[in-house]
């Protein structure tokens, strides 16, 4: 296997920010590049080529499907999650959806969920606003309380992006069944690892994303239990049953294909080694930076990520010379990590402006190796021995009683 992004004779580059994207696997690259080579032409054309797509796209479809867990369900690709998820969010201001008076989200949700949610505030729908609990959990007793009935569509993430949170999706689910209410769940982290079954799980409406599972970026999926509204996004052409009209990315989706197949025969395998990783990178971190705190440490996490808060020490300055030296992390969400703004997921855990600032994440995978672990450690503490002296002049006082407690 090639190193991760260096060029050949360069120093193996450790890319620690696999909540953002992933390296594309290279049987996935086979993938898209056989169907870009194999004759495969229009998905809609009634000769050779178009039969030649259609099996493309059937093959894929079979592979994602598998690898959601339905066999029921329908499973549309679109071009990523932020797109699923704006067809699920921008339901109820279609006819199909004029039943859906209500949504119920959390304030940790991806900023694809965030702001679809918040336009439908402004068209009358009532939109309720769950706050996490410190640990960053959005527990299901809150779901409870918001009050659902058949008017409702919950939208709730499965696996939080900035601290690796598992939210008790399977209990909302059943909850939202027994009140009649509509339930959707933003997979985009959990897809390829977790287990993941929709069918059994009785979830209405999941979406995903190829990239994150070592896939190609620009493909995603939308899982919808059979006889649930949906409308389109976007008019145009019968494509993907109307949902997304448009002839479809056949790379990309062969490509997703791939990345499914052999993210789901490595499941077990893959988590119980990315959280090996993991772990090793988290304690080693823990044992260089006086007085570090994993953001979200005390609940279920997926297996790859840590958010680790360093007192004392800027993110930002901490993500730079980690750069530098070769070792690609990040604070909060790549979504965000562009705007000066501290993490409105932490924030809203919880934690002071400066404690956000104070934040990092990690996020290992299944290319991650110990050597990857060691390179980034060694990084870390050097970084510390520059920016130690800010531990000694802790910003109001933080850093002295984080160390403490
Ligand atoms: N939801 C979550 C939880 C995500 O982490 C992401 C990607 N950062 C998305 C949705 C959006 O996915 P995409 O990049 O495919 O639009």
């Amino acid at each position: 296997m090639k190193p991760i992004l260096a060029a050949e004779g360069t120093t193996r580059l450790v890319f620690l920010d696999n909540n953002s994207t992933t390296r594309v696997l290279p049987e996935v690259i086979e993938a898209m590049v056989e169907a870009l080579e194999s004759g495969a032409g229009n998905a809609s054309s009634a000769h050779g080529s178009g039969i030649l797509a259609r099996q493309v796209l059937a093959d894929a479809r079979e592979q994602v499907s598998r690898l959601c867990g339905t066999v029921s369900g329908q499973v549309t690709f679109t071009s990523g999650a932020t797109e699923a998820n704006n067809v699920v969010l921008r339901l109820p201001l279609t006819s199909r959806g004029a039943s859906i008076k209500r949504v119920v989200t959390s304030t940790i949700e991806h900023s694809s969920v965030l702001g679809p949610c918040a336009a439908l505030e402004g068209h009358g729908i009532e939109m309720v606003w769950l706050r996490p609990t410190e640990d960053g959990q959005v527990p299901v007793e809150h779901v409870a309380r918001a009050g659902l009935g058949p008017d409702t569509l919950v939208s709730l993430h499965w696996v939080n992006n900035e601290t690796g949170v598992i939210q008790p999706v399977e209990e909302v689910a059943s909850l939202c069944r027994s009140a009649g209410a509509l339930f959707h769940v933003d997979a985009a982290q959990a897809l390829g690892r977790l287990p993941v079954h929709f069918d059994l799980a009785g979830f209405d409406y999941m979406t995903g994303s190829a990239h994150k599972l070592h896939g190609p970026q620009g493909v995603g999926v939308l899982a919808v239990r059979e006889g649930t509204p949906l409308a389109p996004l976007a008019h145009g052409g019968g494509q993907e049953g109307g949902i997304r009209p448009g002839t479809e990315n056949l790379p990309g989706v062969a490509g997703f294909g791939a990345a499914a197949r052999i993210a789901l025969d490595g499941l077990s395998r893959n988590t119980s080694h990315v959280r090996t990783m993991r772990d090793a990178l988290e304690s080693g971190a823990i044992a260089r930076v006086p007085g570090a705190i994993v953001n979200g440490g005390d609940v279920e996490r997926a297996a790859g990520t840590t958010n680790l808060r360093f007192p004392g020490l800027d993110g930002e300055a901490v993500v730079a010379l980690m750069n530098q030296r070769g070792v690609y992390i990040s604070q909060s969400s790549a979504c965000t990590n562009m705007r000066p703004e501290p993490s409105y997921v932490l924030r809203e855990m919880g934690l002071g402006e400066d404690e956000a600032y104070e934040s990092v994440r990690m996020c290992a995978s299944t290319d991650t190796e110990i050597h990857d672990v060691q390179k980034a450690l060694a990084a870390l503490s050097e970084v510390v021995g520059i920016l130690g002296s800010e531990l000694h002049v802790p910003r109001d006082g933080q850093a002295k009683e984080a160390a403490a407690g």
